[in-house]
């Protein structure tokens, strides 16, 4: 993915995909970690669609859809 400066600049920085990892999954909404190639470092997108999602976010996705499907 193409990142911007002005978005590098403001975004929080991770130094690892895990950090980041840790951060999306205690998050309320679906966010996905990504590579900066200005900084060389991690961010967080909240766009994911076409996107491949993170592991923990498939589960709680498959989670809420056997959820859904008991009465
Ligand atoms: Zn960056």
């Amino acid at each position: 993915m193409r990142t911007r400066p002005g978005i590098c600049r403001s975004k929080s920085r991770y130094e690892s995909e895990a950090a980041a990892l840790r951060v999306a999954e205690s998050a309320p909404f679906a966010l996905r970690p990504y590579r900066c190639g200005l900084c060389r470092g991690w961010h967080l997108t909240s766009r994911t669609k076409g996107m491949k999602l993170p592991a923990f976010e498939v589960e709680r996705r498959k989670a809420e859809k056997l959820r859904l499907r008991r009465p």
